[in-house]
């Protein structure tokens, strides 16, 4: 794929309507429906400010959880629109719908440096559906398309994909770096290059091994995961998690690691346990001999090692999934380790979006971190090798 992709910066944005696709998806109190984190709201900002600084119209748009085609009130975006108005420190417009009446004159009548928020655009089943006439109003809207969402660039939805053909598309300064820093990355790594691989399942990340044990000089796996890759090689791992379909792959992976070069590095150790609970007592188990009546909850405490020196002598590290059952503090010593290791290696450092950004988040390591993807399903799929359909669809440089 290519990621060289224009951005805001290489067209002129002056007098435009430019309709601008934001991640707005933010977390909400069940209850109350309280925006719990305004960081997907602040991290559009400087592309916002860029855009109405220099002489555009702003009309945002973005989905809100999954109302599946119903106008839902506790999904609406005007939350969002007055969380966006006191971080921007003026008017944000609100317009009653997406591609309705409410919102076409409110997108004519908007001026430069004025920004109109959109309803949310999956209050239509024809978003997720790319529906072409809902594409072409929408798009009518503007005259220019940015794309901003990183986390949605993996679906080709109405406001993701199906604008572009009817508007030129450039890319925001989210998307933006996130090509440039995951796109390098995986086609020309400082090296050596280190991938760290963790999580529940082999199946989520099935591409993701393939295609890092391609472009990777060390793969790491740990996690759940791990457990499928024990069982294949004749080990006993008593309860832990086990995808029996997924053994005859994870002996290709590990045949494929020997034909490439690659160094794989799995678990030897593991701190397992007699329940899956958060007060569950940790014993340290050889990861080939789980007593029958344990489940493997955590790397030990010579894989937390092992683990953290390859990645010291890192040139790029890439991680994606949790080493062990982060949530329960007597399990979360591997992912810590792991947080800091990336947090203290001097390596480009990139963390892919989910459980392990959380991870990363909550032990306190972000601002260690180079990047740290906004995209969970995105940059999964970006580590998969795959063409993203929200990135593919805008101009080359
Ligand atoms: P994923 O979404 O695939 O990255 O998986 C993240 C989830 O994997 C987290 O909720 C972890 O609790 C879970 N996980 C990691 N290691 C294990 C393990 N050894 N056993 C069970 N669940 C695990």
């Amino acid at each position: 794929m290519n990621y060289n992709k224009k951005t805001i910066l290489d067209v002129d944005v002056h007098g435009k309507k430019v309709l601008l696709r934001c991640d707005f998806n933010v977390p909400q109190d069940k209850e109350t429906g309280e925006i719990t984190s305004d960081k997907r709201i602040v991290a559009a900002l400087p592309t916002i400010k860029y855009l109405l600084e220099n002489g555009a119209a702003v009309i945002a748009c973005s989905h809100l959880g999954k109302p599946k085609g119903e106008w839902k009130t506790k999904l609406s975006l005007a939350p969002v629109a007055k969380r966006l108005s006191e971080l921007l420190g003026k008017d944000v417009i609100f317009a009653k719908d997406v591609i309705g009446e409410d919102a076409q004159a409110k997108a004519a009548a908007l001026k430069p440096g004025q920004i109109l928020l959109l309803e949310n655009t999956r209050f239509h089943i024809e978003e997720e559906k790319n529906d072409p006439a809902f594409a072409k109003k929408l798009a009518s809207l503007g005259e220019l398309f940015v794309s901003d969402a990183f986390g949605t660039v993996h679906r080709a939805h109405a406001s993701t994909v199906g604008v572009v053909d009817y508007l030129p598309a450039v890319s925001g300064f989210l998307v933006a770096k996130e090509l440039e820093i995951m796109g390098k990355a995986l086609d020309d790594p400082k090296r050596p290059f280190v991938a760290v691989l963790g999580g529940a399942k082999v199946s989520d990340k099935i591409n993701v091994i393939n295609n890092l044990l391609e472009k990777a000089d060390t793969v790491i796996i740990g996690g759940g995961m791990a457990y499928t890759f024990a069982a294949a090689q004749g080990g006993k791992i008593g309860q832990s998690l086990l995808e029996a379909d997924k053994e005859s792959y994870a002996l290709e992976m590990i045949q494929k690691a020997k034909d490439k070069g690659v160094t794989l590095l799995l678990p030897t150790d593991t701190l397992a346990a007699k329940e899956f609970s958060a007060d569950a007592t940790p014993v340290t188990v050889d990861t080939m001999a789980i007593p029958d009546d344990m489940q493997g909850l955590d790397i030990g405490p010579k894989t937390t090692e092992a683990f953290c020196a390859a990645v010291k002598g890192a040139g790029t590290v890439v991680w994606n999934g949790p080493m062990g059952v982060f949530e329960f503090d007597a399990f979360a010593g591997g992912t810590r380790a792991m947080a800091k290791a990336l947090a203290e290696s001097g390596a480009i450092t990139i963390v892919g979006g989910g459980d392990s950004a959380a991870a990363v988040e909550q032990l306190g390591f972000a601002d260690k971190i180079t990047h740290i993807s906004t995209g969970g399903g995105a940059s999964l799929e970006f580590l998969e090798g795959k063409e993203l359909p929200g990135v593919a669809c805008l101009q080359d440089k």
